[in-house]
């Protein structure tokens, strides 16, 4: 730390990014990105394959001399459509970190409270804008007791699916934590509902106090152009704006706003995807059950599986060896644990036979 570094920054705890490495090909199931490529019309928007005649003068490289559109209107209006909603309850961001940072900022006054095995980077976000942080711990199975987060008096934040363990809270719990908190901000960080769960998005039109973040990182094989979104009523929205427009109203960048509104005109595409991404799933929970693994009945695109007789690190290192990379979580609660993404069918197949090799069957 420097001598000039702002003291109220002086013991901030960062939050750690999964490793992206860079010493050998990994099969890689430690970030939940999605193994398929974005679609076709995202390759045409980059100019990476035939251009469409009628845009055949026109290029998005040109164009990065301009400043991109701070209000993201034809990405709005795609999600609103897509939604339906109105694109004036769209907020659009550089990844949905930076929603969930904002939110905290904006709505985070009288504290938040989170499952206490959740999405690592909610505690560092709290920190960041000064905001007290309370956790709930979750059941000895790993779910979310909706009651415990019924009326709390704070911001309430949670993931559903919960991360790293991809269990759900059903619509009607999340509703009734909307309701017991009319006071305060819920937001419900929806990283990874397009894997099985249903939305809780059509709430917002009945509740003021709801925020439903969502992603283009997991199920739209987005993540590196990094495009997050949320919905809410009009009002947060604003507020929202109001913290980006203090900040940087180019947020989203042109090349992404592009890709964004592309790839929203291929659903169908991602939903493919997104079935062959629970197959496989649901493939890896069969095997796994077979060689006594013990894991989440996941509804989110990995899995959280853990071996009665193998220490979760050395079941990380050993898949580490192996040429397969996963995400180990040091925390006391979930170490024995391992988080695998779900990668292709031929990627959990390698991920079977490692496993299977490192307990010698
Ligand atoms: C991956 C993830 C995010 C971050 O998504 P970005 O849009 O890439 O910033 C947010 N919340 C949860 C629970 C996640 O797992």
């Amino acid at each position: 730390m420097s001598r000039f570094f702002n003291k109220k920054y002086g013991n901030l705890e960062v939050y750690t990014p999964g490793e992206q490495p860079k010493d050998k090909k990994y099969i890689k199931l430690n970030t939940n990105e999605s193994p398929y490529p974005p679609c076709p019309e995202v390759r045409a928007a980059l100019g990476a394959e035939v251009v469409p005649t009628l845009f055949r003068n026109w290029s998005a490289v040109d164009d990065l001399r301009l400043y991109c559109d701070p209000e993201c209107t034809a990405l709005r209006e795609a999600l609103a459509y897509e939604y339906g909603t109105d694109a004036k309850n769209v907020y659009v961001a550089n990844g949905s970190d930076d929603i969930l940072n904002f939110a905290f900022a904006a709505f985070g006054e009288n504290g938040v409270v989170c499952p206490e095995i959740s999405y690592g980077f909610y505690p560092v976000f709290a920190k960041y804008n000064g905001i007290e942080y309370n956790s709930i711990p979750l059941n000895d199975d790993f779910t979310i007791d909706a009651d415990r987060f019924c009326g709390v008096g704070k911001m309430v934040c949670i993931a559903n699916p919960n991360a790293p363990t991809g269990l759900m809270l059903s619509i009607e719990e999340i509703e009734k934590i909307v309701v017991s908190n009319s006071e305060n901000i819920v937001l419900i960080d929806e990283a990874y509902i397009d894997f099985g769960g249903e939305s809780c998005m059509p709430l917002c039109d009945k509740y003021d106090n709801l925020l439903v973040v969502g992603t283009f990182s997991k199920s739209r094989s987005m993540a590196g152009a990094r495009l997050g979104f949320c919905f809410g009523a009009r009002c947060l929205i604003e507020d929202l704006e109001t913290l980006k427009y203090s900040t940087n109203p180019y947020n989203v960048n042109s090349l992404t706003q592009l890709c964004g509104v592309a790839t929203m005109k291929s659903q169908e595409y991602y939903d493919k995807n997104c079935e062959k991404i629970i197959e496989a799933r649901e493939y890896t929970k069969s095997e796994l059950e077979k060689l006594g693994g013990v894991f989440t009945d996941s509804m989110a695109n990995f899995v959280f599986v853990k071996f009665p007789e193998f220490d979760g690190e050395y079941i990380y290192k050993a898949l580490r060896e192996r040429g397969i990379l996963v995400r180990h979580f040091s925390n006391e609660k979930i170490k024995d644990y391992n988080r695998v993404t779900v990668g292709t069918m031929n990627d959990m197949k390698k991920f079977i036979s490692a496993i299977k090799d490192i307990m010698g069957k």
